[in-house]
């Protein structure tokens, strides 16, 4: 297929800056952008919640995109901004899509490294993983189903995945990850030149790891609600890190241990992601697999 149009898209929550401050880059210097065989449309996803400093204003942006919603926007903005945003970019499940690739930028507080979530899964989108896997042998694959399906940015062209930077604190740049993510998407705009071409590619992985979904863990809680324990001081920052039985995964206010108790052994994701306090999740659960 011949790719004709790819959007970056940044700041979908305002408070993730990698993605806000290399859209301005790219907006500022587009020949870093530019290819020759496609166009590359740079943009600003929330631009509320980022002159805000806010993962969002009245509703997360990237829970935003599920098809009944687009059909049925709500009154506040989010909801606006994402009928805006697909009749940019989509209409989402269209034949024809304004764009062909969605490239969505963001940070965790988690320490996931490099990594690409891919929830939107074609064979453009994993042929893209793989090279963008020979060429950043950091990167780390997670596919996502998670708490709202089909519900991301990416998910209204037919192809796409976000980008997943940290450790980096919300309102935060940090400057190894900034050119990283930069590096990761010039790899990405060149293999769509590449294939736009019909050049052979070699320098592509045959087979990848993928972390892949299996489940979301809160954090323990009391009869009401409240938290009464955290993160266990082992499992802090150890994002991928496999979980055996008897592993300790919370430490309780009172300082008592909440161990993993399950017989297969997952491994653990966006730890103590700090925008997932108000979701309910501690961390998510993946399977290691070869695809
Ligand atoms: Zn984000």
């Amino acid at each position: 297929m011949k790719i004709r149009k790819v959007a970056l898209v940044g700041g979908t929550h305002g408070n993730e800056l990698t993605g806000v401050y290399l859209i301005n880059k790219w907006q500022h210097n587009p020949d870093l952008v530019r290819r020759g065989s496609f166009d590359t449309l740079t943009l600003h996803a929330n631009p509320e919640a980022i002159k805000a400093c806010r993962r969002y204003i009245d509703r997360d942006l990237n829970r935003s995109f599920a098809l009944h919603d687009l059909a049925a926007p709500k009154a506040h903005y989010e909801a606006q901004r994402a009928c805006e945003l697909n009749a940019i970019l989509g209409p989402k499940g269209a034949d024809k899509t304004a764009v062909d690739f969605i490239c969505d930028l963001h940070s965790t507080t988690a320490n996931m490294g490099l990594s690409l979530v891919v929830s939107n899964e074609s064979d453009l989108t994993w042929d893209a993983v793989r090279y963008l896997c020979a060429k950043e042998p950091a990167l780390h694959l997670y596919r996502w189903q998670g708490d709202e399906e089909g519900a991301f940015v990416d998910s209204v062209a037919p192809h796409g995945f976000a980008i997943e930077v940290g450790a980096i604190p919300q309102g935060v740049l940090h400057s190894d990850l900034f050119f990283a993510t930069e590096r990761l998407v010039m790899h990405l705009l060149d293999f769509f030149e590449k294939v736009n071409r019909g050049e052979a590619i070699p320098e592509t992985e045959k087979e990848v790891e993928v972390y892949d979904h299996v489940d979301l863990l809160d954090y323990p809680r009391d009869a009401s609600g409240a938290l009464n324990g955290m993160v266990h001081e082992a499992l802090q920052d150890n994002d991928y890190r496999v979980l055996q039985k008897g592993d300790p995964i919370f430490r309780l206010f009172d300082g008592s241990e909440i161990c993993y108790d399950r017989d297969e052994p997952l491994h653990a994701l966006f730890v103590n992601e700090a925008a997932y306090y108000e979701k309910g999740f501690a961390m998510t659960l993946a399977r290691k697999i070869l695809l």
